[in-house]
């Protein structure tokens, strides 16, 4: 029941009607009894500046921040946590005393989460992502961090792909620590010799909206397989397959995948822990109901 007490939360996007965040988050809050609101805000890039102006006048308690401003509302923070420094992407933000927003980022914890509960050693193992937009940065970082000794990135454009790649070998050189060399590089999806590698992966992460069912016509897309459906039979059968796109569910890629004997993980999972780890640091609470939040969010997917 909102009533006079009942604080905010937010979501900044555009577009966010289709974002299943306010489902998700509200769920959480009613299970803790806490008597705040999680409302999704679309907010236009013209209007980012005066909106989290206001947002932080009318005492806000935190906000979430989505396509298309993850990157530049680094600007706009008065702080930034040294892991959104790092990615210049920012995905959560917490009011800070000097009437300004502390910028933080989630993803790379909900990106790793469904990786860190398996029984699995990551350290010295290979892996190919898909992609090299905004979450890509975030897939990335968390690879780097699990240990992982080899990372390819396979872009479709090559200027932003070198772009991609320099910029997260120069940020990331120290990350997590500075005596582990890891190699970030980059291949073109176009590349001939791009199959032979595929033998050699241990997982292979999809961050691009391949398969993800369309926001404005409600139709999948026709390339929905990422690279074509040739490619995965060439996979290692122990290599596992994570897409970051949880609409549809399953994604056409791990229909295949599953079909092919390989371990699948949609993006559902990171979107309910990215969304636990961001209410976790508005509420400064130990206990955050995530099945709760993933029961949501699995319903409202649903509808
Ligand atoms: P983004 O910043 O727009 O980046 C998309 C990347 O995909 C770009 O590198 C783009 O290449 C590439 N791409 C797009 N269409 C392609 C195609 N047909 N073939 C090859 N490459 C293509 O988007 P993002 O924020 O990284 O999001 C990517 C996907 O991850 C979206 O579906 C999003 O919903 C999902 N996601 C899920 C979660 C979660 O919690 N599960 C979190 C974040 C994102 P160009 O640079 O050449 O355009």
């Amino acid at each position: 029941m909102i009533n006079g007490k009942t604080e905010f939360l937010g979501l900044l996007g555009n577009p966010v009607k289709h974002s299943v965040s306010p489902v998700m988050q509200n769920a959480a809050l009613k299970e803790m009894n806490l008597n705040w609101c999680y409302i999704a805000l679309p907010c236009r890039s013209e209007d980012l500046e005066s909106v989290l102006k206001s947002l932080r006048t009318l005492n806000f308690h935190g906000l979430n921040v989505t396509i298309p401003h993850k990157n530049i509302i680094t600007n706009l923070c008065t702080e930034l946590t040294p892991l959104a420094k790092r990615l210049g992407a920012v995905n959560t933000l917490l009011p800070n005393t000097n009437q300004g927003w502390t910028g933080g980022n989630t993803d790379v914890e909900g990106f790793l989460a469904p990786l860190k509960s398996k029984n699995y050693e990551w350290e010295n193992r290979s892996a190919m992502v898909l992609g090299c937009g905004g979450s890509a940065k975030a897939v990335v970082t968390g690879l780097k961090e699990l240990g992982i000794d080899k990372i390819n990135v396979i872009g479709r454009d090559k200027d932003r792909l070198n772009i991609f790649i320099n910029n997260l070998n120069q940020t990331l050189f120290d990350f997590p620590k500075k005596s582990k060399e890891v190699s970030i590089k980059g291949c073109l999806a176009t590349d001939s010799e791009l199959s032979k590698s595929f033998e050699k992966i241990d997982l292979f992460v999809n961050a691009t909206p391949i398969g993800m069912t369309n926001e404005k016509t409600l139709i999948k897309t026709t390339d929905n397989i990422p690279l074509g459906k040739e490619i995965w039979q060439k996979l290692d059968s122990e290599a596992i397959l994570y897409d970051l796109v949880y609409t549809p569910r399953p994604t056409e890629w791990l229909k295949l995948g599953k079909k092919q004997g390989y371990e699948c993980i949609d993006g559902l999972e990171m979107l309910v822990q990215q969304g636990a780890a961001s209410l976790k640091l508005w509420s400064d609470k130990q206990f955050i109901p995530i099945d709760i939040m993933r029961k949501a969010a699995k319903n409202a997917l649903l509808d």
